[in-house]
């Protein structure tokens, strides 16, 4: 399989914004803007209350719902988590996982990432796992050793055939809400080294179909740039994914 032939996913994580109503005419104003994206895949990523009315709003449309994170219990006594079982019968297909701001603030180790791909896997959902480095490691020539790491546990021994929906996002942390951007350079270096512990886990063939992404102040102005490099299979977009017009934008590259 040919790398050009990875549909190229636009994700948008709308963290903790947004009430039910105001999904709803997100949607709305997005609709007519991204109507002929068919070379796109997109998803949206709304908090947990939002996602009844963003899939009520996207029913039809081709446009993809994710959870922002889960639980990998099915169901019990854990009270405020959500399991994978319960985001697919809400009509999720996706559901981000590890992402940086989870690791910081609700200790999310590679361990409970590994956890909860299994989880989602399990359930059907196509998991967007997020893996990056912060500014020190960068800084300290160490990228390559944390991503080596949060490969290797999160995606344990799973099998190619297991792992086939799965996409990672590579997140570089300092460029997360900060308007830092990777350079495309940089992006698609992360991305080859991401991909080569994939074939070394699932093998060449998986590796090559694995869609990964880019997510780090993703803005309609750079985004041309980042989408229009070969390793680059896609955005993970946060704080410009919040306006239609500016998501649009993004997806129209
Ligand atoms: C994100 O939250 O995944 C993200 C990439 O955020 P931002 O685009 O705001 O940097």
């Amino acid at each position: 399989m040919r790398e050009t032939m990875r549909k190229k996913l636009i994700a948008a994580n709308w963290k903790m914004h947004k009430t039910p109503n105001e999904a709803q005419q997100y949607v709305s104003a997005l609709l007519p803007l991204v109507h002929d994206h068919h070379h796109r895949e997109i998803v949206l990523c709304p908090s947990y209350v939002c996602i009844p009315a963003t899939v009520q709003a996207v029913h039809g449309k081709k446009i993809g719902v994710g959870g922002q994170n889960l639980f990998w219990e099915k169901d019990g006594a854990y009270t405020g988590e959500i399991s994978a079982q319960m985001l697919h019968a809400a009509g999720c297909s996706h559901v981000i996982i590890g992402h940086s701001e989870r690791r910081q603030y609700f200790d999310e180790t590679n361990t409970k990432v590994h956890q909860k791909l299994k989880a989602a896997l399990k359930s059907g959902l196509s998991p967007i796992v997020c893996v990056g480095e912060v500014l020190e490691e960068r800084e300290s020539g160490l990228t390559n050793d944390v991503l080596e790491k949060q490969c290797i546990i999160a995606f344990g021994s799973l099998s190619a055939a297991e792992v086939a929906p799965m996409v990672v996002a590579y997140e570089p942390v300092w460029a997360i809400g900060t308007g830092k951007t990777a350079t495309p350079d940089m992006a698609s270096e992360a991305h080859r080294f991401i991909r080569a512990q994939a074939a070394k886990a699932f093998g060449e063939e998986a590796a090559k179909k694995l869609r990964i992404l880019y997510g780090g102040s993703v803005k309609p102005d750079n985004a041309k740039a980042l989408m229009s490099h070969e390793e680059i299979d896609g955005a993970l977009v946060g704080s410009a994914s919040l306006d239609a017009e500016s998501f649009a934008k993004i997806v129209g590259y």
